[in-house]
């Protein structure tokens, strides 16, 4: 008899094909718990070695650890896809990985190698492989993160540090039509400064974003435009994405030059527009006046992948693009590529699909 295991297996069944039993149509972009997580521990001056999954649950912090006191941490997010070839992949893990490393540099943390971080966010998808939703629903999102636990008190790096791979499914984020973004261009915040750390994903550029995204969100906006700190003309990104606009068949997009994050999608729909459409792609500063008068504007990152910009929204104007039934547009055909390179529709030439199973 087991009079308690109804419970527990309720939520660790498996419906058809071994997939987690939820309705894999009302799928958001919340947080769904999974099975396992990465954890690993390792001392200043050491070395990360190997790692193991565990059951995903809460951690134990001292109150004294860095992450806690003095933000020392960074994060990454990349996505596990299944095809409908049955096939499982990552997209190119290898840039988080390294991208991972600047950030641990910067932030004075020891940081696993590009083969550990890739070899453990491939065990993490596999063990939750049930996770992983059917294609075309979505994703797992998995959240490796890079912190500070160990204790101190006087502020120095700290005496240990955690790496750790959680995952939790997300829908897709285009919806048929695709949802344009409503944007609004921040005059009171910035989001980075000059010698900081906006080029790195590190939590301390977060929090203090959410007050000017979420008086944004009541407006009715979606998110807000940051601008670079010291002119307040040119743009930088947005919270979570970077930007690009496109006027008169060429792509603009800000470098990336230590205030703007370096986007692993805007590096890839960088190399699809110049390789596969021949487009001509400018990485240059670009005013907020000049991206008024875009043709079309775009936002690309891991979670919205590459969503087209409905209107921007700056001082007293507000400018309208282009968006809806527009299949020309270039946002469009970056998308599908993307999109299309990923599910495996078209030949991944350049090594960027790394399969899990
Ligand atoms: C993560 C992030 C992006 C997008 O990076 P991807 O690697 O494309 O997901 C852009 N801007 C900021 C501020 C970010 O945190």
């Amino acid at each position: 008899m087991a009079p308690t295991s109804s419970s527990f297996s309720s939520s660790h069944t498996n419906g058809e094909h071994g997939y987690a039993e939820i309705d894999w149509d009302s799928l958001g972009f919340g947080l769904t718990p999974t099975d396992y997580m990465y954890m690993l521990k390792c001392s200043k001056n050491e070395e990360f070695t190997n790692g193991k999954l565990i059951p995903y649950g809460n951690i134990e912090l001292s109150p004294a650890a860095a992450v806690l006191n003095y933000g020392q941490g960074i994060f990454e997010g990349l996505k596990a896809t299944r095809r409908k070839d049955g096939k499982m992949v990552l997209f190119r893990p290898n840039e988080n990985a390294l991208r991972m490393i600047k950030g641990a540099e910067r932030m004075c943390m020891p940081s696993p190698t590009v083969e550990h971080f890739i070899d453990a966010a491939k065990q993490t998808a596999r063990a939750n492989k049930r996770w992983i939703p059917p294609p075309g629903k979505g994703s797992l999102y998995l959240r490796p993160l890079l912190i500070g636990t160990g204790p101190i008190l006087g502020l120095a790096p700290a005496p240990e540090y955690t790496f750790l791979i959680y995952a939790s499914p997300v829908r897709a984020y285009f919806k048929e039509g695709g949802t344009a973004l409503n944007l609004v261009v921040e005059n009171e915040f910035d989001r980075a400064s000059r010698g900081g750390v906006g080029g790195v994903k590190s939590i301390t550029n977060y929090a203090p974003v959410l007050n000017a995204m979420t008086r944004a969100k009541k407006k009715g906006f979606s998110d807000v435009i940051y601008l670079d700190s010291i002119t307040g003309k040119y743009i930088e990104e947005v919270s979570t994405c970077n930007i690009f606009m496109v006027k008169d068949k060429i792509i603009s997009t800000p470098p990336t030059k230590g205030t703007i994050l370096p986007g692993v999608t805007r590096k890839s729909i960088i190399e699809i527009a110049r390789e596969y459409y021949g487009f001509k792609v400018e990485e240059r500063q670009i005013e907020i006046e000049e991206l008024m008068k875009a043709d079309e504007a775009f936002c690309t990152g891991t979670a919205v992948a590459v969503v087209p910009i409905g209107s921007i929204t700056y001082q007293d104007t507000r400018v309208e693009y282009q968006t809806t039934d527009n299949n020309d547009s270039v946002c469009k055909k970056l998308c599908s590529t993307y999109a299309a390179i990923q599910n495996g529709e078209i030949e991944d030439k350049k090594g960027w699909i790394v399969e899990i199973n």
